[in-house]
């Protein structure tokens, strides 16, 4: 099996009107995933805390509903909440309306915490063309870089290999979730030295 940690340019020249990257010289974005968990998510700020980075949580509603002091506690950190679905769906598997009764309901959390909805990013990346279209004013984020912290099976040395040499204006992709833990314990500390070390800032992206 291939795993890109890179996004492959012919994905991003199919999905143009996608966020894929930000311009910046100076700055990398960090996200995270399907969390807030009560567990990993605070791991997270302290770890995010003690290089001064701030972050996006693309949260599910289901995370949010169960951790939601956790939430408030991320935005009174000054790190930006967004919208990555109430249920994790496949965009490729469900119709228009329900990607948007989805990303709807998740959205109405989003807003009452003080995050924001409007900025989406849809699970494993799968929206189709006509959901995109249905989103009208919404920016839907993508990313440059994937961790695979998900993924017990990978090398956590090879992914902080692939990470560490991302150029400013990248993207990256962890989850602050169960599953993905182990692996990101070992792989974020040290790609937030990295980056740091190389002099970049990490910024929210909003
Ligand atoms: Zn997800």
């Amino acid at each position: 099996m291939i795993r890109f940690y890179k996004t492959p340019w012919i994905v991003k020249v199919f999905y143009p009107s996608l966020f894929w990257q930000k311009p910046s010289n100076d700055t990398i974005y960090l996200t995270f995933d399907d969390g807030p968990d009560a567990e990993v998510t605070p791991w997270v700020l302290e770890e995010l805390d003690r290089v001064g980075a701030k972050a996006t949580f693309f949260c599910l509603g289901t995370s949010l509903e169960s951790n939601f002091d956790l939430a408030k506690q991320l935005i009174s950190k000054r790190h930006l909440i967004a919208n990555h679905g109430y249920h994790h769906l496949d965009g490729w598997k469900i119709s228009v309306s329900d990607f948007k009764l989805n990303m709807a309901k998740s959205g109405k959390l989003i807003d009452e915490v003080g995050g924001q909805s409007k900025m989406i990013r849809p699970p494993y990346g799968h929206i189709s063309r006509s959901q995109l279209r249905a989103l009208d004013s919404i920016d839907v984020i993508m990313w440059s870089h994937l961790s695979w912290d998900f993924d017990r099976r990978i090398d956590p040395i090879r992914s902080i290999s692939k990470l560490k040499v991302a150029a400013p204006g990248s993207i990256l992709v962890f989850h602050d979730t169960q599953q993905s833990f182990p692996i990101l314990k070992q792989i974020l500390p040290e790609v937030l030295n990295c980056f740091s070390d190389r002099g970049l800032k990490f910024e929210t992206l909003q």
